[in-house]
């Protein structure tokens, strides 16, 4: 279990930082803003599911974007959800 955790997470970071990831984070806006193709959204689908930093920071920005753009007043926001939405978000930053 821990031997096969590490190899894993070592080719995730080997091949990670420069190639897929690289991609996905400039692909970010473009797929929040729903303006990539459906090709960068397919990769971009596959690759989140396989890495957690890119998984994360896809929903950073999603947030981010709603609060920005009001998209989370049309959704009903309990006021302390979006409170803790807010602080999550300035924790982690
Ligand atoms: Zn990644």
């Amino acid at each position: 279990m821990e031997s096969k955790f590490t190899e894993v997470y070592q080719k995730t970071s080997e091949e990670g930082h420069d190639t897929d990831c690289g991609k996905v984070s400039d692909m970010l806006d473009l797929v929040i803003d729903g303006e990539a193709t459906s090709e960068e959204q397919k990769f971009f689908n596959t690759h989140i599911e396989e890495c957690v930093n890119c998984f994360e920071s896809h929903q950073k920005h999603k947030l981010l974007k709603g609060i920005v753009s009001g998209h989370l007043k049309r959704v009903i926001v309990p006021e302390s959800l979006a409170f803790s939405i807010r602080a999550k978000i300035q924790e982690t930053l």
